[in-house]
């Protein structure tokens, strides 16, 4: 039997099963909000076309309003300036987009403190316990912030020094770009880059370096203390927005039971 009918059947039999790693698209699914004078994004909004009526009466259907960031969603290198003659999101070699994953679970340690900012120490702890992070692989950063996903306020966790969410020291970010392994990060917050990572140097450093280096982001994603710390398949299916700097994306992995 060939290894895609193999697949399928450990897929139908749930010995092969299917994580959804997604936020689910509404009015209310939680976007970036930039102090001014930046623009910001759109919230996701649905504006209906017809729905079994006078304008089409055996069909509905709406137009979709996004941003390129919003849910879900995947960075492009040329998303960031550090990459500004980099791959769009259409340009992405589809093969990349099947790739395995290495799960970091660091939800107690931002559980005490929201700052949390992952080192390089602390991805080298994780691959003297599990394997080496793998190559053209995601690092996932599990925090624990899906379970904030349902209120825009708690997802941002700002105050009046800026909005407090876990993310990626500097150092890390270099690392991970520039000698590590992976084709990118993942995480649970609303971009890869930490709360208060407005006044690190450089600013962003995750989107600076990592994205700046050709590699991807995977954002606002859930359910990752589902998946294993090794051996799950991530498939990332942004679309493919030709000069797009980003899409949202159905995010999916395949964890063997
Ligand atoms: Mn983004």
């Amino acid at each position: 039997m060939g290894v895609l009918q193999e697949l399928v059947n450990a897929v139908r039999a749930g010995s092969v099963e299917v994580v959804d790693l997604t936020a689910p698209l509404t009015s209310e699914t939680p976007i970036l909000k930039l102090p001014p004078p930046f623009a910001d994004t759109i919230p996701f909004g649905l504006e209906e076309i017809s729905r079994y009526d006078d304008r089409g009466p055996a069909w509905y259907w709406n137009n979709i309003h996004t941003g390129e960031h919003t849910g879900t969603h995947l960075d492009a290198p040329v998303h960031w300036v550090t990459a500004r003659d980099g791959e769009d999101v259409s340009r992405i070699a589809p093969g990349k987009l099947i790739a395995p994953a290495a799960v970091i679970d660091v939800s107690e340690r931002v559980a005490a403190d929201p700052d949390f900012l992952l080192q390089v120490e602390d991805v080298r702890q994780w691959e003297s316990a599990h394997a080496p992070l793998p190559a053209g692989g995601w690092l996932l950063v599990r925090t624990g912030w899906d379970a904030r996903s349902s209120s825009q306020d708690d997802f941002l966790n700002a105050d009046d020094s800026g909005p407090h969410t876990p993310g990626i020291s500097v150092e890390c970010a270099k690392w991970l770009a520039e000698e590590a392994p992976v084709i990118g990060v993942g995480v649970e917050t609303v971009g890869t880059d930490a709360g208060q990572a407005f006044g690190f140097d450089p600013a962003f450093p995750c989107h600076s370096y990592v994205l700046g280096a050709g590699k991807y982001g995977l954002t606002q994603l859930r359910n990752l203390d589902a998946l294993p710390p090794t051996g799950a398949v991530v498939i990332a299916a942004p679309l493919p927005i030709v000069g797009g700097s980003g899409s949202p994306a159905r995010v999916l992995a395949l964890v063997e039971r």
